[in-house]
């Protein structure tokens, strides 16, 4: 073993380990590969491990050491694991019985190189390599150089040796915990306990000076619980292990510092990186990992056959962030270079980008809502403008063809009116008569109020074609009524006209949503169009004709007449403002129309006949298809 040949060997380990770490993986996978195989098999590992299997520390290293192996030679390496169970086993016959098993067991495939993990299996080993593998090389890992001094290992035993420096540990305790007073030290019963609380005691004689120090040692479990819960609140608890209690029941060390950890007065400290997540703030520790890396690094130089030597695994201080927020400790109070595990990234640090592009998604929709609600409303006020627009031009319409109508809608008056006068004059010379006849009397005066009701029903329709109307009027009405209606009106001037009138009523109704007196706008603009185009045409053959009907499932009104019809290149543009072909004409009449139908989803258009004459037809929806059908 080196440590005989002192300090000299131990300074070279430093830049030994400085080159293993900057080598990296590929050095040693090549340098493996390429250097002369000095087996024509496998090579073969035998990793010992001192406890069974459930001793997070050595299991951890073992196999940081098989993945270094397996990844560097390419799995082409056999590497076999024993425990050899020292700690529940401590008798001599139970190592004496695993030194021959292992002897017999191993006969006939001799490791290469045989691992000892912790100090128990570095003794083992020394005292049973002749029945294992006399010819093995051994390297022990895993525990400090002054153990290895103690167990005295054999000169050509190389040492991978990690330091559980506790006063690193405890060091880390003070500047997380400047203001404590208190200083617990736990220890448990077995030997290596034992061993361990001495070693403790000599490292933290200085430190320990600073605090009222209190060594808890050979309690059972039970004590070491309530001694750590009733510890005041400035106090720094430092566990050592615990792989036996005051009444010599075993344990796995962590777990036992877990019960203690889990109701202590105090924050716990430990030098082993397996107790974290087990309730203890933190420690200076060699992590398993790299030690097992380590190891991995110094067996495959000796299965290449290079000259290896000692060294120092790396240390590190680990803490856990979870207990450094339980405690109220600072992460800045942490030693430089502390490994935090555990540590909770906040929500944002997890989820950023997700959150970032759900928060942009909702921002981008949240325009695009703003932007179609504008919209809408932009779209309500325009179509609220067209519809005033609309309802103006309509008036105006409404009142031009009242103009229109207007002489011929005074002689029509005219009638009604006369015939009152007349049947008056006649009545009061009844009256004035010796014996005037009541019954003839009776008569005048019922043909007075039946020709004041056609003079009222004249003006009645006049009214309503000039009402000027602020907002569309809806209403489900019959559409041959309304053409009825409108004939009623035009029917004066049509006859001024020498005009014929003709309509077919067909036998059902025509329902139709819409503002009536807009509708009946519409027939007028039409068959005034229609008497105007009939005005150079033969007296005789003058006809207006009205068909209302169902086509295509919309109730439809055809006005034809028998004049000139339009000239075939102008049928597009006689529905466009301003198109007039009459010397008093305002091109307004069909736009308007076309207006009118358009905003109650209805279509118009226009054609000629073939007989002479045009035919203009508007359709609108029906307001009830089943009613209509039936
Ligand atoms: P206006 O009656 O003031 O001219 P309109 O928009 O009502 O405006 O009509 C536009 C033009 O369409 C008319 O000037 C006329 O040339 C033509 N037109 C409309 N109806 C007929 C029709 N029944 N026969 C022939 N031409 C017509």
């Amino acid at each position: 073993m080196a440590l005989g040949k002192g300090a000299g060997r131990l300074r070279c380990a430093g830049l030994l380990l400085a080159a293993l770490l900057l080598n990296a993986s590929y050095c040693y996978a090549t340098s493996y590969l390429m250097s002369p195989a000095p087996f024509d098999r496998a090579p073969r590992v035998l990793i010992l491990y001192p406890y069974d299997e459930r001793i997070a520390a050595t299991t951890a290293a073992g196999e940081a050491l098989r993945s270094r192996l397996f990844e560097a030679t390419g799995a082409k390496i056999d590497v076999f694991s024993e425990f050899l169970d020292l700690s529940r086993f401590p008798e001599a016959d139970h190592a004496a019985r695993m030194g021959r098993y292992l002897g017999e067991k191993y006969a006939a495939r001799r490791p290469d190189v045989i691992v000892a993990l912790g100090k128990e299996s570095a003794s083992f080993v020394s005292r049973n390599r002749g029945r294992i593998a006399p010819d093995a090389k051994i390297i022990a890992a895993g525990f400090g150089n002054s153990s290895a001094e103690k167990i005295d290992l054999p000169n050509d035993v190389i040492g991978a040796f990690s330091t559980f420096d506790i006063l690193k540990t405890a060091e880390m305790a003070r500047s997380l915990q400047p203001n404590a007073r208190h200083l617990y030290i736990i220890g448990g019963s077995s030997d290596f306990d034992r061993q361990w609380l001495a070693t403790a005691r000599s490292k933290l004689e200085e430190f320990s000076k600073s605090y009222e120090t209190i060594y808890l040692e050979g309690l059972t479990i039970e004590e070491f619980i309530d001694r750590a819960s009733h510890v005041p609140p400035d106090s720094i608890i430092v566990a050592l292990t615990v792989f036996k209690d005051g009444k010599g029941r075993n344990f796995i060390p962590r777990e036992a510092i877990r019960q203690i950890a889990a109701t202590a007065g105090a924050p716990v400290y430990g030098p082993y990186q397996t107790y974290i997540d087990y309730g203890v703030v933190g420690g200076n520790t060699v992590t398993f990992d790299s030690l097992g890396r380590t190891v991995g690094d110094l067996v495959l130089d000796a299965i290449a056959g290079k000259p290896v030597s000692d060294i120092q695994a790396p240390q590190t201080y680990v803490a856990d962030a979870r207990q450094l927020r339980a405690w109220g400790l600072s992460e800045k109070d942490l030693p430089p270079g502390t490994i935090v595990m555990y540590k909770q990234r906040s929500f944002w640090e997890d989820h950023w980008l997700a959150t970032t592009g759900m928060i942009g998604a909702l921002l981008l929709q949240a325009g695009f809502i703003a932007a179609l609600l504008f919209e809408r409303n932009r779209r309500y006020d325009a179509e609220r403008r067209s519809r005033l627009h609309l309802l103006e031009a309509v008036h105006l319409n409404q009142s031009a063809t009242a103009g229109a109508l207007s002489a011929s809608i005074a002689h029509e008056l005219n009638q009604p009116l006369s015939a009152i006068r007349n049947n008056a004059e006649a009545a009061s010379i009844l009256l004035r008569g010796g014996s005037p006849d009541m019954v003839l009397i009776q008569q005048i005066l019922l043909d007075i109020q039946e020709d004041d009701k056609r003079a009222g029903d004249i003006i009645g329709r006049m009214r309503g074609l000039l009402k000027k109307r602020r907002e569309i009027e809806w209403q489900e009405f019959d559409l041959g009524d309304v053409t009825s209606s409108a004939m009623r009106i035009i029917h004066g001037e049509a006859e001024r006209r020498g005009i014929v009138l003709h309509s077919n009523r067909p036998p059902a109704e025509l329902p139709v949503r819409a503002d009536k007196v807009h509708v009946q706008q519409v027939i007028l603009n039409l068959a005034t169009n229609a008497m105007d185009a009939m005005s150079e045409a033969v007296a005789i053959s003058r006809t207006l004709t009205f068909a209302t009907g169902v086509a295509d499932e919309k109730a439809e009104i055809c006005v034809a007449d028998t004049g000139d019809g339009i000239p075939e290149e102008h049928l597009s543009s006689i529905f466009e403002p301003f198109y007039t072909t009459k010397k008093a004409g305002t091109g307004l009449g069909l736009s308007i129309a076309r207006a009118i139908v358009e905003t109650y989803g209805g279509t118009i258009s226009a054609c000629n006949r073939p007989e002479g004459g045009a035919i203009f037809r508007v359709s609108l929806p029906l307001a009830r298809h089943e009613g209509r059908k039936g």
